[in-house]
């Protein structure tokens, strides 16, 4: 198709990136060829762009169609925040903002619409054949799922959809979502009448994601541990009513904490305001029912807590999925209790539909079994959703956890001598009540004056519980099957009886390791410097009235507390900082890191920030070696560093790390800058203290060494 403009360009001007990531470039080249295509990516992957990129490539409009009109404002809030002209069309406009919006498009000064469906295809199709007269160039069909009856979220007014390839026979249409199995991509693909298409699958992976489940019981005080280990983070806490939403919420209120709740039970007013709040920062934790997420695109959601069981793996994936999109490392922490279950296996009854109910307790069962599992927690998941994957992830609480197996022979046969002693006829809880001496009324009276009744008083019942779960799964017991299974004794479990076999099981409480860092920076952070970035964000979000995370991402702050752009040009090559940002907040957010640097004696690190991929355009290169070349030849001509930084009107500091360069690369000898004993006690200094602190280094070597020395002596030496 005729395109204005290349998606390189498009993604390194307008939104700020380096490159693209997973397949998003694949994707946008398919779609420029004029073709359909079906996206299917998790949550954070970066779906937006890949119809954001080509709506700025092609000459007309893009049709994006969403279900959710809170999630439509915030991604033409986020457009606009980058200058691109975008809008949405909804029942809440006047007629006329609705006429406004009729004469922008009729001009083509719209690059991106967005509409609900039932707007688009619903009067009568008066808004298509409107359509028709304008330059569509592309249709976007967001959370695409939502037009199957088999994805867990169908909404019929999606079904109209289907009618778009008869009014645009040779207009592309992208489909994309999150989630959708074998079935419901077939139905995508079927009812929007796709033609060339391809799809385009990733993995469901969320590498910086960690998932731990933890026991429920005393729970609070687990969870208060962890918001004090992470104050000033923002999360949701999922719980299973909404009563359990505001007692938490008002508990957290009184210890202290910045949370609120939400719930579908609120008014209207309140729960915008709540949802308003949290958005801007101004509430760290919302305590909520699953009514609060669904298009909430708060990219900074640090940790999600899940106080109660959810009902199914979709769900739960869902949930968790609303953490950590801006690709920083969050948490995903599951409170499991068997109470829960209980609970939810009756919720799970439809009256008058067996069928239906045993898909539910199917669903759960899977849920319960994630909990329960000893292996790697990413990889349960993953397989759950048809991908493979490795035993060990490293990011989940089972990876992390040092499994201590302890001599558990005596412990096995008392359980064991047990299980044959009640002739093999009962369940682990029976089982546990006779060991443990139980006085309870249904323990029959003949089973009380066994030799083994109470033989393991001294063990707290939970303990036994984990030994009877590793004895079945190390094959000492095994369930009989039917409706009432009982335990039963294996050949093995005889070994251990008759044999004196001795048995080795893993212990009941778990060492569990600190979590290990993810390695998400290459380099260290300042980080005062990042959460000063931060209360600038959250002011000129205050004054402008949109979502912090629209201004930056955490991510595009932490690069700046890293890399310590100092000039207009350098900040560029920050992530996130697209010509128009940079343009509106640059100066603002490079003073400050500039004070800081000032303030520390540091100087930016942008040296130490990856060269930019192969797409990297090569204007960029050229122009920063531009600006190094005209040091050089104002070097060559004669004039001294503080000179060239006045005729350049930049500072010295700068100056000197074009001249750096030159040294870097061999052209100018450093011994033109720096005397030689000099060099040789900053190259041992930097052995001993690294490169990051300037001001450690200068404290460390003779006074009469200069910043601009060390400096100089830096560019020259290889970074290892
Ligand atoms: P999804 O819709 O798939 O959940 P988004 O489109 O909201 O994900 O993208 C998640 C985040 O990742 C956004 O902050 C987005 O700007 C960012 N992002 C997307 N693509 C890239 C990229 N190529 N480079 C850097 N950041 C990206
Ligand atoms: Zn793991």
């Amino acid at each position: 198709m005729q395109t204005i403009d290349s998606p390189e360009h498009i993604l390194q001007t307008i939104f700020g990136y380096d490159s693209f990531r997973h397949n998003q470039q694949e994707i946008i080249g398919h779609i420029l060829d004029g073709n359909d295509a079906l996206v299917l990516m998790p949550t954070g992957g970066g779906k937006s762009l890949c119809y954001q990129v080509p709506a700025l490539c092609l000459p007309g409009v893009t049709i994006v169609v969403s279900p959710l009109i809170a999630l439509m404002k915030d991604q033409v809030d986020a457009l606009l925040m980058s200058g691109v002209k975008a809008a949405f069309l909804n029942s809440s406009q006047t007629s006329g903002e609705q006429a406004a919006l009729s004469e922008q498009l009729k001009n083509n000064e719209l690059k991106l619409l967005y509409v609900a469906p039932e707007r688009l295809v619903g009067q009568d199709k008066q808004f298509l054949t409107f359509l028709q007269t304008l330059e569509v160039s592309l249709f976007a069909i967001d959370e695409a799922h939502c037009i199957s009856q088999w994805g867990h979220d169908f909404r019929p007014e999606y079904r109209v959809l289907s009618e778009l390839k008869q009014y645009f026979p040779s207009t592309p249409i992208i489909a994309l979502t999150a989630t959708a199995d074998a079935q419901t991509k077939d139905d995508i693909l079927a009812q929007l009448h796709f033609k060339a298409h391809r799809v385009f699958e990733n993995s469901f992976n969320r590498p910086n994601i960690y998932y731990s489940i933890q026991p429920k019981k005393g729970y609070y005080d687990a969870l208060l541990d962890y918001l004090d280990a992470h104050t000033g983070d923002a999360g949701i806490i999922y719980c299973l009513s909404r009563a359990a939403t505001e007692k938490l919420a008002a508990d957290l209120v009184e210890d202290g904490y910045s949370a609120a709740a939400y719930h579908a039970g609120l008014e209207k007013n309140l729960r915008d305001e709540r949802q308003d709040l949290f958005l801007k920062d101004d509430i760290k934790i919302m305590v909520a029912t699953i009514a609060f997420g669904m298009g909430i695109n708060k990219s900074n959601v640090r940790f999600v807590v899940h106080a109660d069981l959810p009902k199914n793996i979709e769900g739960y994936y869902q949930e968790t999925g609303r953490a950590g999109r801006d690709g920083l490392p969050s948490d995903a922490i599951l409170f499991y209790g068997a109470g829960d279950v209980m609970k939810l296996k009756s919720f799970a009854q439809v009256p008058d539909n067996e069928e239906q109910t045993n898909i539910l307790l199917q669903k759960l069962e899977k849920m319960v079994q994630l909990c329960e599992t000893k292996r790697c927690r990413r990889k349960y998941l993953l397989n759950y959703f048809g991908e493979t994957a490795p035993d060990y992830c490293g990011s989940c609480d089972v990876c992390l956890t040092e499994k201590t197996v302890e001599d558990a022979t005596l412990i096995a046969q008392k359980f064991l001598s047990t299980v044959a002693r009640l002739n093999e006829r009962f369940g682990a809880n029976y089982v546990i009540d006779v060991i443990r001496g139980s006085q309870a009324e249904k323990i029959r009276a003949e089973h009380k004056t066994l030799t083994v009744f109470g033989i393991g008083k001294d063990l707290p019942r939970e303990d036994w519980q984990h030994y009877a779960k590793e004895l079945l799964l190390e094959n000492y017991l095994q369930h009989s099957t039917g409706e009432y299974p009982v335990l039963l004794l294996t050949d093995k479990s005889k070994d251990v009886l008759f044999k004196s076999a001795k048995v080795y099981l893993q212990a009941p409480k778990p060492v569990v390791l600190t979590k290990e860092p993810v390695v998400y920076q290459q380099h260290a952070f300042e980080k005062s410097l990042f959460e000063a970035l931060k209360k600038l964000r959250n002011q000129i979000a205050h004054e402008e009235n949109v979502p912090a995370y629209l201004i930056f991402s955490d991510s595009t702050l932490l690069d700046l507390a890293t890399y310590l752009p100092t000039s207009n040009h350098s900040l560029l090559s920050i992530s996130g900082f697209g010509a128009f940002k940079a343009e509106k907040y640059g100066t603002a957010f490079l003073e400050m890191v500039q004070d800081y640097c000032n303030a520390n004696e540091l100087s930016s690190r942008m040296e130490l920030k990856q060269p930019k991929r192969e797409r990297k355009p090569k204007i960029t290169k050229e122009r920063e070696s531009d600006t190094k070349k005209t040091t050089y030849d104002l070097y060559l001509q004669g004039n001294s560093i503080s000179e060239i930084a006045s005729i350049r009107n930049l500072s010295p500091n700068t100056i000197e790390s074009h001249l750096g360069f030159y040294i870097g690369t061999g052209v100018l000898s450093l011994n033109d800058f720096v005397l030689s004993n000099h060099q040789a006690l900053i190259v041992a200094a930097e052995k001993k203290h690294g490169r990051l602190s300037l001001k450690l280094l200068k404290e460390n070597l003779p006074d009469s060494i200069s910043y601009g020395a060390i400096r100089m002596v830096l560019a020259s030496m290889p970074i290892h």
